[in-house]
């Protein structure tokens, strides 16, 4: 692998930039490649933006991209993903719920030549009892009504090939997509990894009821 980017999609996470924007930086120093971060702007009001273009400049590896107003994580990632250059694409939130040294892991995979690697939650301290349930029936219900098969509990945390990059970038163009669905249905050699998500590094959940 020759250059890895991470998608990071933000919307009011002013708290936790700059402590993210470090622990990544740490895991991506010890890397074996070049690398570059994408954050998105998703309309955020409480300064991550100008937080996130003082970043750009100091760290040429720092690429940004910001919505006029909050259109959504999967619009988020979908447009940092069109704008990597990668060949391996990394898609993680801001608040450091998603473990930053799992990169490691996720770059291993990819070498051994995995195009998708899907991230499985194995529990959730912050996840209250509603949104388990929410999350569980919505698998349940998806997996009843489609012909295919979506591996439960996979998350936003997502690794993608260059290669599976470019059919999200030319095939899937819908308005409303369900990336980590996509990806695991696109018959590309897949493999995924099971994780405990953090707690929140600060602030709170950006996802109303
Ligand atoms: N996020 C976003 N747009 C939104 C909502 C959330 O870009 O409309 C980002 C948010 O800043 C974070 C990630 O998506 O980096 C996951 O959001 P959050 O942590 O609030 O979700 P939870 O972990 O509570 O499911
Ligand atoms: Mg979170």
């Amino acid at each position: 692998m020759k250059k890895l980017s991470v998608v990071v999609s933000v919307y009011n996470e002013v708290q936790v930039i700059e402590l993210f924007y470090q622990e990544l930086s740490r895991v991506l120093r010890e890397l074996d490649c070049a690398s570059e971060t994408i954050y998105v702007n998703d309309g955020s009001t409480d300064g991550s933006f100008e937080k996130l273009e003082l970043l750009t400049v100091l760290d040429k590896n720092v690429k940004l991209i910001s919505f006029a107003r909050n259109f959504g994580h999967e619009a988020a990632m979908i447009a940092g993903i069109d704008y990597s250059e990668g060949d391996c694409i990394i898609c993680m939130d801001a608040d450091l719920q998603h473990p930053v040294d799992l990169i490691f892991e996720i770059v291993k995979k990819f070498e051994e030549g995995y195009e998708v690697i899907t991230m499985k939650r194995t529990q959730n301290k912050e996840t209250g009892f509603l949104k388990t349930l929410i999350s569980d029936g919505f698998y349940k219900v998806q997996n009843l009504i489609s012909d295919e098969h979506f591996e439960e509990n996979v998350s936003d945390f997502f690794a993608i090939s260059k290669k599976t990059a470019y059919v999200l970038k030319t095939q899937y163009r819908e308005k409303v997509r369900f990336l980590r669905g996509h990806i695991q249905n696109m018959d590309y050699r897949r493999t995924s990894i099971s994780y405990e998500a953090g707690e929140r590094a600060a602030g709170t959940s950006k996802y109303s009821i």
